[in-house]
């Protein structure tokens, strides 16, 4: 367990770690260079150094036995410094999550043991040059090598793909088919027949070592087969994925903030027509502060869901994942364009976050992946309730206004019952054969659940009760802005763009069109957008810190 406080002191110690040995300049040439900084990944893997590791590993293997809500806070804060080197240093996290969920207690003992120890960085060997988003595509083979009746040990073969540290790693985790399905090995990096290839030449995280890897006829002891039994190399996969598409998610989220971070203060000293760019309207309501926001709700709440045991959460791991690295790749390049032309080189550094961010919308599963995983999830609970699963959420956020007038439950209300509506037109007219419509499905629902989401956080914050490590960035009254902002766009999306595919895909006859529109209450939809530029008037204040300003005009 790491208390507050301890937390607190880690993420400082890397920020002043950050900011001697990792500064712009630095970030920039490394960049040009496509060079990875292993010493400066060795000392904050080193439980000597900084060992961020420690933080990670439960603490019978020598660890601080941090949960996802913790991971989470790392994530981002590792991603504000670089999402390079965030990239090398979580790679042993990811790397060593089959290990954490599927291990032999002799296992863990061993390979958990040594990153708490000695900082051991690994890799997550799981992508193949014709295996990505489908991994059960890959072709890596583990054969048995036979001792008389006992299974010796595996003879591997086979290609990987992409991997992060892949070329600086000392132990890897891969990915094979045995005769009982795919299985994940523990392979150390000067097992012979183990190659890597070069770095890849890449458009952003360069400062991340990602290498191919060839396996040709790689022999591993029987005791490298995770958890000991053939064939559970998916299931341990999946078992994690609620967990490390939050991590990614917050890569995003950090990223995005990053960005923001550095045109914020740009913008209160670059004068144009007489006056800041933070004083003008057109300016500062392009800086996509709700998207991001509401893409962290979706990240606490289900880091603490998992922290309490609520298993591993793949679809809201997805939706986190969804929501946060779409709105950080968007924030990156608002940024850019809030920088104008000096946006645009390398030296303001927005241009190298913008480059960067855009792998945590493909890595760790696809921002389209994520559409469908939360869509094909979703839709079970639609068939299962009849119809009733988001009529009944929204119920739940009426009742939640009452109570919280201000936190934009009603708003977030509207956008479910349209989603219900929505979903259930896509059933009756079987919509979903369209694959596109499957994944806009996705895409609804990620933004009206994250609506949801962010309502109650903005409720919680309002009655004292959020997580004491929860972002303090917004006090209660930001939050209830930002959130009824957020609940606006999401309501506008749900109704319009599902009316939009349900037409599109031939789902509603022209003698249908009024009742249906008037059952996905696009009235009140367009209604509810009232009071949107006031809301938005108040943030862009909070982010200017103009708030005490305004107040006492
Ligand atoms: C810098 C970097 C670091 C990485 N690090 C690692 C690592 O450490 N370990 C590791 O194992 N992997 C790693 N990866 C691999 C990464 O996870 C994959 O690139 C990702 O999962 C996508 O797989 P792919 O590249 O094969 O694309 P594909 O799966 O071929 O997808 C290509 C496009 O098609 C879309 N698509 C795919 N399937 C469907 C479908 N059924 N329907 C509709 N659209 C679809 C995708 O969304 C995508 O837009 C890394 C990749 C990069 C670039």
């Amino acid at each position: 367990m790491i208390t507050k406080k301890t937390l607190k002191l880690s993420l400082k110690s890397l920020r002043d770690f950050a900011k001697k040995e990792l500064p712009d300049q630095l970030l920039i040439d490394l960049d040009a260079r496509d060079e990875c900084p292993l010493k400066i990944i060795r000392t904050m893997c080193d439980p000597k150094g900084i060992g961020i590791q420690l933080l990670f590993i439960p603490e019978e293997y020598g660890g601080f036995g941090g949960g996802a809500f913790d991971v989470y806070c790392v994530c981002e804060e590792m991603a504000r410094i670089d999402l390079g080197v965030a990239t090398a240093v979580l790679a042993t996290f990811l790397g060593s999550d089959p290990i954490f969920v599927g291990a032999t207690p002799e296992q863990k003992e061993l390979w958990l043991g040594r990153i708490a120890e000695e900082g051991l960085l690994f890799a997550y060997g799981a992508t193949e040059p014709d295996a990505g988003s489908d991994l059960g595509a890959l072709k890596s083979m583990a054969e048995r090598v036979m001792d008389g009746d006992r299974i010796a040990g595996y003879k591997i073969n086979g290609l990987k793909q992409w991997i992060s540290n892949g070329g600086i790693a000392d132990a890897y985790t891969i990915l094979a088919a045995t005769s009982a399905g795919p299985s994940w090995f523990v392979v150390e990096r000067d097992t012979p027949g183990f190659k890597h290839d070069k770095p890849e030449d890449k458009h952003g995280i360069r400062l991340s070592n990602t290498a191919a890897l060839a396996l040709d006829n790689v022999y591993v002891d029987a005791n490298r087969l995770v958890g000991g039994v053939e064939g559970q190399g998916l299931n341990q996969a999946q078992a994690v994925f609620g967990y490390t598409r939050l991590m990614v998610a917050a890569f995003g989220l950090g990223a995005g903030w990053a960005a923001l971070d550095r045109a914020i203060p740009y913008s209160t000293k670059r004068i144009q027509a007489g006056a800041p760019l933070s004083e003008k309207q057109g300016y500062t309501h392009k800086l996509i502060v709700a998207r991001l926001e509401a893409g962290r709700s979706s990240i606490e709440e289900t880091a603490e869901r998992i922290d309490a045991g609520e298993g591993s959460l793949n679809t809201e791991g997805a939706v986190a994942k969804y929501m946060s690295t779409e709105a950080g790749d968007k924030a990156a390049d608002a940024a850019i364009q809030a920088l104008g032309g000096y946006g645009y080189t390398h030296e303001y550094m927005v241009e190298k976050i913008k480059r960067d961010v855009r792998i945590t919308t493909i890595y760790e599963g696809t921002s389209e992946i994520m559409e469908m995983t939360i869509a094909r999830d979703r839709w079970q609970l639609h068939l299962k309730t009849r119809g009733f699963h988001y009529h009944n959420q929204a119920k739940k956020f009426e009742e939640m206004h009452l109570a919280h007038r201000e936190a934009g439950a009603d708003i977030a209300a509207l956008a479910l019952h349209a989603l219900a509506e929505v979903m259930e037109k896509a059933r009756a007219a079987r919509l979903t054969r369209h694959q596109h419509i499957l994944l806009r499905l996705g895409e609804l629902i990620a933004y009206a659940e994250c609506a949801g989401s962010l309502a109650r956080r903005a409720a919680l914050m309002a009655e004292g009760k959020l997580n004491e490590k929860a972002s303090q960035r917004f006090d209660a009254t930001a939050l209830a802005a930002l959130s009824r902002i957020f609940a606006r766009e999401a309501t506008l999306k749900v109704g319009e763009e599902g009316l939009r595919w349900v037409c599109a895909s031939g789902g509603v006859s022209d003698s249908e069109m009024a009742a249906f529109e008037a059952a996905l209450g696009l009235s009140a939809i367009h209604r509810a957008q009232a009071g949107l530029i006031a809301d938005m008037d108040y943030i862009a204040d909070v982010l200017f810190n103009r708030v005490a300003k305004r107040a006492a005009v």
